[in-house]
């Protein structure tokens, strides 16, 4: 699990990586990124950046089904 921003100046959302499997059981392909973990709807076609660590602004819905998993 891997945090991405959308666009600049937006909060981080949690995505899965490649090789981590979804709530569905759908496996993230090598080299992909999940939609947001959310369900917010991507606006751009890729994540502007990806981080490791968990920033002050991190999507509080990502967090909580994260948290749960
Ligand atoms: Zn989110």
């Amino acid at each position: 699990m891997i945090y991405a921003q959308i666009k600049s100046g937006h909060k981080l959302h949690l995505a899965l990586e490649g090789g981590e499997v979804d709530r569905e059981g759908v496996r993230i392909e090598r080299g992909m990124l999940s939609h947001p973990l959310c369900g917010q709807r991507m606006t751009e076609p890729n994540y502007r950046m990806t981080i490791n660590v968990p920033l002050a602004n991190a999507c509080r819905k990502c967090r909580a089904i994260a948290a749960k998993q």
